[in-house]
């Protein structure tokens, strides 16, 4: 299908799925980048700038900006900076699609503003459906914007899905590789380091969602992702280790259907999907070969060991403001563990501790989360500096 063109926005361009956005991009030259966002890497940032030329580019504080500005004197794009320069970003009149690859909460008010001014969303930053996914849901059908997933699992449903009517979807079979630790015990884990942590057996990401791969919290959050993408309850979404990551997610079909999505991991498929749907472009890569893989393997997840992911599915219970505890504390903890300040195991304990002491708001509203989001921040600090 030929199209004249769509115009996209990243807002966390320089990171792991910013960069391979911009992959994407340079194989796809109809794609136009309108606006690129960072948060302080401004070396990377104009350099992409200087790549793909967009309008407008925004970087994190005021300090960074002017960097940028200085690094780009030359060139006629504008700076903007913080919040501000984030929401100018979103709805920004050229803008077709704003791809959302920034980490945490952060993101939740500049997708809000970009489906209110009627943008398409190709949504990575999965923390902001976890915490507003009963905001963000209802005002994009509101507003008849889609909301494109971008995280492999969700694509991988996305296009199981094509065609077929979701109110006949038995089950969600949400596939999990299990990650550095699979088939390990809750004492093995006690002496994890960081560096252990950040060996992810087939995904390549950013530091802070490997280490959520390897304590299962990522596939907690991608279940409440799962949740409010297709509207299917906690009770029918179904984890699955599959530690091959051939099969990258699969539906269950009121007739008994099972249908799945497969291929190398390799982010840039669903990324391309998400910018191109309902087109399937061509991708040049690896291809999954059946007879040198032998086997797809499947498991059963250990919650005992991996007590993320029964956090995440009490959490999700529990709803309101609880998932946004369970988020933010484990933010948090994560960047304690990365700093080598908190033990392996004490993420998830930390998680739990952050969870019992809070009473859900029911439905929050951005003000409410963002502030929740803060006062889990709070409290884990004030205990990690407390011991
Ligand atoms: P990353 O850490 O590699 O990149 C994050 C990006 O956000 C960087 O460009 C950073 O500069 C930018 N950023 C951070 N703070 C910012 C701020 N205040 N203002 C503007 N920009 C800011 O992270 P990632 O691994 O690319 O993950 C991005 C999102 O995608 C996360 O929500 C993650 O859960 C999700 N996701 C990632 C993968 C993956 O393969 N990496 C897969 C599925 C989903
Ligand atoms: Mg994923």
């Amino acid at each position: 299908m030929q199209d004249k063109g769509k115009s996209i926005a990243i807002l966390g361009s320089t990171g792991s799925i910013g960069t391979q956005t911009l992959e994407v991009v340079r194989s796809n030259p109809d794609l136009k980048v309108a606006a690129l966002a960072a948060g302080s890497n401004v070396e990377k940032l104009a350099a992409q700038i200087r790549e793909f030329k967009p309008a407008v580019a925004g970087v994190w504080t005021e300090e960074a900006a002017r960097r940028l500005r200085a690094e780009i004197a030359d060139l006629d794009v504008k700076v903007v900076s913080g919040m501000e320069g984030l929401l100018e970003i979103a709805v920004l009149p050229k803008v077709q699609v704003l791809v959302t690859a920034i980490v945490g909460m952060i993101g939740i008010r500049p997708t809000i503003a970009a489906i209110e001014a009627g943008k398409d969303i190709a949504l990575a930053n999965k923390e902001t459906l976890v915490t507003a996914g009963h905001i963000i849901m209802p005002l994009a059908r509101e507003r008849g914007v889609s909301i494109l997933p971008v995280d492999s699992e969700h694509s991988a449903i996305f296009q199981s899905l094509n065609g077929e009517s979701a109110d006949r979807i038995e089950k969600i079979l949400l596939t999990a590789s299990g990650g550095p630790f699979r088939g390990r015990t809750r004492e093995q884990l006690a002496a994890v380091q960081v560096e252990d942590a950040l060996k992810h057996p087939n995904w390549s990401m950013g530091r802070k969602i490997t280490v959520d791969s390897s304590t299962l919290v990522n596939k907690g959050l991608e279940v409440m992702e799962a949740k409010w993408l297709f509207g299917v309850d906690l009770d029918r979404i179904q984890v699955v280790v599959h530690p091959q990551s051939v099969i990258h997610s699969a539906v269950q079909f009121a007739d008994g259907a099972i249908i799945a999505q497969m291929g190398t991991p390799d982010m840039k498929l669903p990324i391309q999907y998400a910018l191109f749907y309902p087109d399937r472009r061509p991708m040049a890569g690896k291809r999954v070969d059946f007879f040198e893989l032998g086997q797809l393997t499947f498991e059963k997840p250990d919650p005992d060991t991996f007590e993320g992911l029964k956090l995440a599915y009490q959490a999700a219970r529990q709803g309101g403001s609880m998932p946004t505890v369970f988020n933010a504390a484990n933010e948090r903890a994560v960047a304690l563990f990365l700093d080598k300040k908190i033990s392996y195991l004490r993420i998830t304990e930390l998680i739990g501790e952050a969870m019992s002491r809070h009473r859900v708001i029911e439905c929050p509203t951005v003000e409410q989360i963002l502030e929740t989001e803060q006062m889990t921040y709070e409290y884990i600090s004030g205990k990690v500096s407390g011991i």
